[in-house]
């Protein structure tokens, strides 16, 4: 995942691009970049977060009414040259950011050089999406429908799971999703003193600290182009079904947002009303939550089960997501760095432990651990999402299937696995009946919605992107 944003019309671009950021931290901490156009780009990027790239200094030195920012989270590419925003100075000059992947990068990318003579200085798939852009762009008469057209050829090449948005140096601001519409992306409008500006995001909580109102969530397969009068230009290029990711709402998006209409919040507290049907009768002193994202589907629970919710687990805000971590060695470490037990309330007491997900299996077990060691009885452990068999092609880090726990064993061996004393997930028809049956589920039963002929060229790539992250995180740690 990655956060995108993008405005138009605002005396303030980079600035509240800026705000958006922050705001869409927790997509990716990894990097961040903000592209601004007035006559030329103007570009600022950045490893780490968003508040130590950027000062007013530089802020200031972004000018122009319309941007577009990016947070990086990397799952292709790794290194500082794979830091977005990207633009190409030809035709019009084209800045980019996506949220995504592309599966068949690398065979695109012998495509733009054997057929276009195009060639590319880095792995990251934007610089091909741009390029796939920029090559049907190449017209002398500008127009939305050129914009159009340009994305129809990105959507006919480019099979995989994302969401863009760009600046057309002089001209405007696009945004689109691709034809399945995994990744999310929302349209926002501003009136403030008689000046009018739109906003593109991957999440609307971006939208109330900038005082934007919510237009819309783009739709799968659609296009929007505004041009430099903010006359809004769109159009639904394909018609196939959309299938959103279903772990935006279990874990990834912040839970004030809504996607696609549905609350995030609401969607987790139903996930814990639904766990509380299976776990009815069972005994324990405690509900806790791994935090953050877990605790709102252990609170439902624990009002469900009338078993009293604590905040057992105390979370140090400052370290990085674990799942991001790429090797076991840093992972065991960092839940132990991130992780603080409130020892009053564990000792001696059976506790239900509400996490969203099992991934790898490490984090839970080094959970369950560290509870168990500061005098926990019992560890009953509650997964919000059903078991994650099958990788993520679109967006998410999910590895291969080999390192994913729930596709090596079943429900009883990943029990003895994380040293759990009871072992509960949930559903898939429950998790249809919160977000309803169009959506991927792709990493839980293995049914993609895109082509995946790549995937496996694909997997072997991020592993050897992996290693080289490694070399990042270490010497972030
Ligand atoms: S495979 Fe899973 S994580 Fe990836 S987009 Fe689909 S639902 Fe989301």
């Amino acid at each position: 995942m990655c956060g995108i944003i993008g405005i138009i019309g605002s005396e303030n671009v980079s600035e509240e691009l800026f705000i958006g950021m922050l705001n869409l931290q927790h997509r990716g901490q990894d990097a961040a970049g903000i592209l601004t156009f007035k006559e030329n780009f103007y570009i600022k990027k950045g490893l780490g977060l968003v508040e130590r790239i950027f000062d007013k200094k530089n802020l200031e030195e972004l000018p122009g009414e319309i941007g577009i920012g990016h947070n990086r989270y990397p799952t292709a590419g790794s290194a500082f040259s794979d830091t977005q925003p990207f633009f190409l100075t030809y035709p019009y000059g084209v800045g980019m950011a996506h949220n995504g992947n592309i599966i068949n990068y690398l065979s695109l990318k012998n495509y733009l050089k054997e057929k276009k003579r195009r060639i590319t200085y880095t792995d990251n798939d934007l610089e091909i999406m741009l390029n796939l852009f920029c090559d049907k762009l190449t017209t002398s008469r500008f127009s939305e429908e050129v914009i159009f057209k340009a994305v129809k050829e990105v959507f006919k090449k480019a099979k995989g799971g994302y969401s863009v948005i760009g600046v057309v140096g002089g001209k405007g601001l696009f945004a689109f999703k691709d034809p399945r519409g995994i990744r999310p992306l929302i349209m926002g409008e501003k009136i403030k003193d008689g000046k009018r500006s739109y906003a593109f995001a991957s999440e609307d909580v971006v939208f109330n600290s900038l005082e934007y109102k919510v237009v819309r969530d783009l739709k799968a397969g659609e296009v929007v182009f505004i041009d430099k009068n903010l006359k809004i230009h769109s159009e639904v290029l394909t018609n196939s079904k959309e299938k959103p990711c279903m772990f935006e709402w279990v874990y990834l998006a912040r839970p004030e947002s809504v996607i696609n209409g549905i609350s995030v919040y609401k969607a987790r507290l139903s996930l814990g009303k639904k766990l509380a049907k299976k776990l009815r009768g069972i005994k324990a002193d405690l509900i806790i939550p791994v935090p953050d994202t877990s605790r709102t589907a252990a609170l439902s629970l624990s009002e469900e089960l009338g078993i009293p919710y604590r905040e057992g687990l105390i979370k140090n805000r400052y370290i990085d997501r674990t799942f991001i971590m790429s090797s076991a060695q840093e992972r065991e470490n960092a839940v132990r760095l991130k992780l603080n037990v409130v020892y009053s309330e564990i000792s001696g007491k059976d506790i239900i432990v509400v996490d969203d997900s099992i991934v790898r299996g490490t984090t839970s077990k080094n959970i369950i651990r560290l509870l168990k060691s500061s005098g926990a009885r019992n560890v009953y452990f509650i997964a919000t999402c059903p078991p994650l068999k099958y990788p993520c092609y679109y967006g998410i880090d999910f590895p291969s299937s080999s390192e994913l726990i729930a596709f090596r064993k079943n429900e009883d061996e990943i029990k003895k696995e994380i040293r759990t004393d009871l072992l509960f997930y949930q559903d898939l028809k429950s998790l249809f009946a919160v977000l309803g049956k169009n959506i991927c589920k792709a990493c839980l039963d293995g049914s993609y919605p895109t082509d995946i002929k790549d995937a496996k060229i694909f997997e072997k790539e991020r592993l050897r992107d992996r290693k080289c992250a490694k070399r990042i995180e270490y010497a972030k740690i």
